[in-house]
């Protein structure tokens, strides 16, 4: 303010002569008091509009910091919503759609060895009638823990529909392809499910077409349906591969 006063003054005290006038007494005053009147709220209110703007600003950069939040939590959501959509909720492998989709998009640029297994829960009609749909719902979870045990990370696997899942084994030789198929077999008859002191009887029938070039995801799907059809009409709880019924390997 001190400043404007001297600024004030010496335009007074310099100019008015050259102008030709007197600075006189009330116009010398006037050009003190003026400064001071108008100088002391004009530097008031700039301090305040400056503090305004930092408020604003440190607000702004909050708001910017929460928006960056919401923004992740969105796409965290986002990849949840699809992990979710792909996935059967029941026994957490892959549902029909993106089953098929996932075989679909590999197709006969693929190349093998490969295997693709339809295994399926036999008499589960039996489970559901005996111990209700809870225990055959159990009885799903504990035969797609097998599944999960038995197949590595390349591998896909899903529940296509009721009590019937299929596995995608690659890479997967004849060797890979018996073994984890035996494995799967023999780990599901071992479940141990008692339900009112009674062990619910699970088992599965299991399909095997091995893949040895390019894949073909529907004519796999058919041959291996087709042999899970005869480890149906075989009696159950067994293995075909490629129209071979399997021995079980030695435990
Ligand atoms: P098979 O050995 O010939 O396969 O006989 P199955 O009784 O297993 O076959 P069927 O097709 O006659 O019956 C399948 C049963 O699976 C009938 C259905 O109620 C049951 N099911 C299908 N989906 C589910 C499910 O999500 N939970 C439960 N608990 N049962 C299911
Ligand atoms: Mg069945
Ligand atoms: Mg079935």
């Amino acid at each position: 303010m001190a400043a404007s006063v001297v600024v004030s003054v010496s335009i007074v005290l310099l100019l008015v002569p050259l102008l030709g006038g007197h600075p006189d007494g009330p116009g010398f005053w006037m050009s003190v008091l003026c400064p001071m009147v108008i100088g002391g709220p004009a530097s008031l209110w700039q301090f305040h509009q400056k503090d305004v703007i930092l408020r604003q600003r440190d607000e702004l950069a909050r708001m910017h910091v929460e928006l960056e939040d919401m923004h992740g939590e969105l796409r965290r959501l986002h990849e949840d919503l699809r992990f979710k959509a792909r996935r059967d909720a029941l026994t957490g492998g892959l549902n029909r759609e993106a089953l098929f989709s996932t075989l679909g998009q590999l197709g006969p640029a693929h190349r093998g060895p490969a295997a693709l297994l339809v295994a399926d829960a036999d008499h589960f009609k039996r489970i559901n009638d005996a111990f209700g749909h809870l225990v055959g719902d159990d009885a799903l979870r504990r035969i797609a823990s097998c599944i999960a045990e038995a197949t590595m990370a390349a591998d896909v696997w899903g529940r296509i529909g009721g009590e019937e899942f299929v596995i995608f084994l690659q890479p997967a030789d004849g060797t890979r392809a018996r073994a984890v198929a035996d494995a799967m077999r023999q780990t599901v008859a071992d479940v141990d499910l008692v339900v009112d002191g009674c062990r619910v009887p699970i088992s599965v029938s299991i399909g095997v077409a091995s893949i040895v070039d390019s894949f073909d995801p529907v004519d796999a799907f058919r041959r291996a349906d087709e042999y899970l059809y005869q480890a149906k009409a075989g009696g159950r709880d067994r293995i075909v591969f490629d129209g071979q019924e399997l021995d079980p390997l030695a435990a």
